[in-house]
This record gives C-alpha cells, sequence and structure tokens, in this order.
C-alpha cells in the first residue's frame, strides 16, 4: 500500500508536470480515523496529500462527471467502471481523463466497526497487513480487516480497473469463485407480497436525505425528478408512499449501470441496506442481457438503447 501511494504521487506529480492534465483527484488523509477524503491537486507541492489505503472508499468518479478540464483521477476497479459507463453515456469525455487504476483489495466500512465496538468512539487506527487496530478511551482492539470491507467488497469480481491509462503496481488474480448474488437469493425466496413487506420496513427509516442520490455517480441529472415541482411528481415528504417511490425510480435509473461500488449504502445515515435493490436489478440485467456494466468502452446499457425485436412483455 505504502509503495502503491508513493506510485500515485510520482504518476500525479508527472502528469502535472508535463501539463497532461489540470488537475490530480485522487484521496487525502481525512481528520477522523479511518476516514479519507476527496483530493484536488493542482499545484506540484500538493502531491505530497495524496494518500493510498483501506479507508479510501470514496468513488471518485462522480468528481470527474461534467468536468471541463483535463483531469487525472485516481480509481479502484469500482470507480474506473463507472468512469466508462459514464463515458459511453457521454458525461465524461474519455480523452480529457486520464485514469490512474489502482488494483484494490477491498475499503474497509467503518460501521462494521462502530457496530463491533457498540458505539465506543475510535481515537486511533493503523491498518497493516490483514489487520485493523483500533483504540480509544480505554481499549485497544485488534480486528481481522477481511471482516470489516464492505459487503460490495466481498463479493467483487472486477477488482483491477477495466479501464486505465496507467496501471499502479500488478494486477491482482481474478476471483471467480464469489456468489455475489447470494444476498438476492434471500429476497427471491419471498412472494411479492413478502418482498412489499420487506422493503416498507427497510426503507421506513428513510429521511430522504437523498445522501444516496447525491454521492452515486451515475445520478448526474441537472434536475432530479425528486426535487421538481412543476410538474410535482410526488410528495417531498417521508410518508412511506412517497419514499417508496423515489427509491423504486431511483432502482430503475440505475439498473444495468450500477456497478455495485457500495457508495450509496456507505452514505446512508439510517443504515439502510440500499444493496440488496440495486443487486437485485444487476442480477437481471446480467440474467436477460448477459451484461455487466462499465466492462468496457464499447457496448451501450441494454436500458440505454432499443431494437425493434426487444422482448415488449411490459406492454400487454
Ligand atoms: S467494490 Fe471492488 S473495486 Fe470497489 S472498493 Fe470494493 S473491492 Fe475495490
Ligand atoms: S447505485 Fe449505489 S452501488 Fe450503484 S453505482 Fe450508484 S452509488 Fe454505486
Ligand atoms: S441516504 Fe438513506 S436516509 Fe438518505 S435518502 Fe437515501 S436511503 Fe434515505
Amino acid at each position: 500500500m505504502e509503495n502503491f501511494e508513493d506510485s500515485i504521487r510520482e504518476v500525479a506529480e508527472k502528469l502535472l508536470r508535463d501539463k497532461k492534465v489540470d488537475l490530480i483527484i485522487g484521496y487525502e488523509q481525512g481528520t477522523l480515523p479511518l476516514r479519507t477524503t476527496p483530493c484536488f491537486v493542482e499545484k506540484l507541492e500538493d502531491v505530497k496529500k495524496l494518500v493510498w489505503n483501506a479507508s479510501c472508499d470514496a468513488n471518485l468518479s462522480k468528481y470527474v462527471v461534467g468536468k471541463k478540464e483535463k483531469v487525472g483521477v485516481v480509481a479502484k476497479g469500482c470507480d474506473a467502471r463507472l468512469i466508462a459507463v459514464c463515458a459511453v453515456e457521454n458525461q465524461i469525455p474519455r480523452e480529457n481523463v486520464v485514469v490512474i487504476g489502482v488494483p484494490c483489495q477491498g475499503v474497509i466500512d467503518r460501521k462494521k466497526i462502530e457496530a463491533k465496538l457498540e458505539g465506543k468512539e475510535v481515537l486511533e487506527a493503523v491498518v497493516k497487513d490483514e489487520q485493523i487496530k483500533v483504540e480509544g478511551e480505554g481499549f485497544e482492539v485488534v480486528l481481522p480487516k477481511k471482516d470489516f470491507l464492505c459487503d460490495s467488497c466481498h463479493t467483487c469480481r472486477h477488482r483491477n480497473p477495466p479501464i486505465y491509462d496507467v496501471l499502479i503496481g500488478e494486477k491482482l488474480p481474478q476471483s471467480t469463485d464469489k456468489n455475489e448474488f447470494a444476498e438476492v437469493s434471500s429476497l427471491e425466496s419471498k412472494s411479492t407480497e413478502e418482498r412489499w413487506e420487506h422493503f416498507k420496513e427497510e426503507l421506513s427509516t428513510c429521511i430522504r436525505c437523498y445522501a444516496c442520490r447525491n454521492v452515486c455517480p451515475l445520478c448526474y441529472c441537472k434536475m432530479c425528478f425528486v426535487d421538481q415541482s412543476m410538474p410535482t411528481w410526488f410528495g417531498k415528504t417521508n410518508d412511506l408512499s412517497d419514499t417508496m417511490i423515489y427509491h423504486i425510480v431511483r432502482a430503475f435509473h440505475v439498473a444495468g449501470r450500477c456497478v455495485d461500488c457500495g457508495a450509496c449504502t456507505r452514505a446512508c445515515p439510517m443504515a439502510i441496506n440500499l444493496r440488496e435493490l440495486v443487486k437485485k436489478t444487476e442480477k437481471i440485467m446480467k440474467e436477460r442481457y448477459n451484461y455487466e456494466a462499465g466492462l468496457g468502452l464499447e457496448e451501450v446499457p441494454p436500458l440505454g438503447e432499443f431494437k425493434m425485436e426487444d422482448s415488449q412483455e411490459f406492454i400487454k
């Protein structure tokens, strides 16, 4: 990881020095333990701020959408996939972006650590090899990193960026034996009524803060339907029916485009399991169209195009 950090800084410095880019988007250390924040580097002297570690969880592709200048961006597997999706959708001019690809070993889910510590505040944390050492007022614990990774990382099959201009380090072996849809099976075993009840219960605590929308690189509409008032598509309240409409429409909007980066679930202050619904749509896209989002720059997402011979069983 330390070598990756040095390599990222070297690449960033060279790109800025050679004027190949105007801006580097990477990560810098946050002010709290186990946190990083997006870092925007325009000057050579700021390159040293860039870090790389298991807390680099923000999906930086979000910050590339709509940028006019030439940008270099640090990209894990899922970030690179979203850059590819947004490039295919003409939201990122690929020629303006230098993708600094980083093979990814997974990122830590702080909520899992908080749950394990039952609310005790972490004042210091060190991630070394496969362990996380956390310390606070009167306690010190060593945790196995693998048990505290994000759920998306547990089943991720694209840890190597599928598109990149510069690769940091060596590619990781491709993992093939992961049951990435295990979580969906329990949902599928339920009847339609049970699923509805399940989602009603899961979403009942949603406060409509829209953090899940704001963090997602795929939510780039200049005016989101939830913010429109002419016409008003649905209420602004957190009544369950309004909340359900928001989540159903969001799930349809990201269907066939979502790469399971996990950013929306991590951003939710109410710990709502948003992954289940988007993972189900991902599974449908795979089964019906043999399609996985963001693996290249050629293929248009199945729901982004229309052919006369397409099955239309929904029109009856
Ligand atoms: S989903 Fe994959 S690429 Fe993204 S952070 Fe997790 S392991 Fe890395
Ligand atoms: S819907 Fe969530 S998991 Fe999917 S791409 Fe957007 S932020 Fe990532
Ligand atoms: S982040 Fe969580 S609470 Fe906020 S709108 Fe999304 S699901 Fe609701």
